[in-house]
């Protein structure tokens, strides 16, 4: 059993729903100490955490919204409890995943210290990773409706809006460790029929939040790059080609 270092968050309200997922986020902080300040504010004001997020006329005094995580998972792979498990954290937003709006009702939350893109993406420590792999199996176990398939990004449950925990997250290697999914590129015949409306019913049939238009549309487009962020991070472009159709197919028979 790990070793979790106490660090009580207010910041949580009664679960609604059981727990069947686990969303992976990164900090987008300068470092632990300022992502913890700010995790366990219970009045957050911008002039405590100004960053390169926060345009330069903005009053000191502006509140923001209050925010927490059940976990935070720091540079050397120590990990820190900050809400309960049986409580609903407030980490995702507006967020949206197998048509449910309310993924805070059902996750659990855990914020990985990375600075992000705001901080030109660092790496992920192997001791870090190391950490956020062992907390993952310990989570899996507690809860009988998670297993490695119930991980997901903040970007897969608000694309377009989210980018964590980031293209730099090593999902492979969880996924070795049996803490996630990685679909393997195999060949596959693909029809040219209506590769968008395959591509659509894919995203969703996934748990993207996409809709069956079609076309192309803003949703889809930013639902696919969520996707390749997280299985294809070698080209982000949001451009339907044969690897991603074909990884897409792939999940879609890993996940249901
Ligand atoms: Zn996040």
């Amino acid at each position: 059993m790990t070793r979790y270092i106490q660090k009580p968050s207010p910041n949580f309200d009664a679960r609604t729903r059981p727990i069947d997922l686990v969303v992976l986020h990164y900090t987008g902080m300068q470092d632990a100490e300022i992502a913890l300040a700010r995790l366990t504010d219970p009045a957050p004001v911008a002039g405590s955490y100004p960053g390169p997020w926060q345009s330069d006329d903005v009053e000191p005094d502006a509140p923001l919204s209050r925010v927490s995580a059940h976990y935070v998972v720091d540079e050397a792979g120590q990990i820190y409890s900050l809400v309960p498990e049986e409580h609903r954290a407030w980490h995702a937003g507006i967020s949206s995943w197998e048509g449910d709006g309310d993924v805070n009702a059902r996750s659990i939350g855990i914020e990985i210290v990375n600075g992000g893109h705001d901080f030109a993406l660092p790496e992920f420590p192997a001791a870090q990773v190391d950490g956020v792999i062992s907390l993952l199996k310990e989570v899996l176990d507690r809860w009988p409706d998670l297993n490695a398939k119930r991980v997901v990004a903040h970007s897969d449950i608000a694309p377009g809006r989210k980018a964590d925990p980031g293209e730099k997250f090593p999902w492979k290697r969880l996924a070795d460790a049996g803490v996630s999914i990685w679909p393997e590129h195999v060949a596959m015949q693909l029809s040219n029929d209506d590769p968008v409306s395959e591509v659509q019913q894919e995203l969703a049939f996934i748990g993207y939040p996409v809709t069956q238009t079609g076309q192309m549309d803003q949703d889809t487009k930013a639902a696919l790059v969520a996707f390749q962020r997280r299985f294809r991070p070698s080209d982000l472009g949001g451009v339907i080609d044969d690897e991603t159709r074909s990884l897409l197919i792939a999940l879609g028979r890993m996940v249901k």
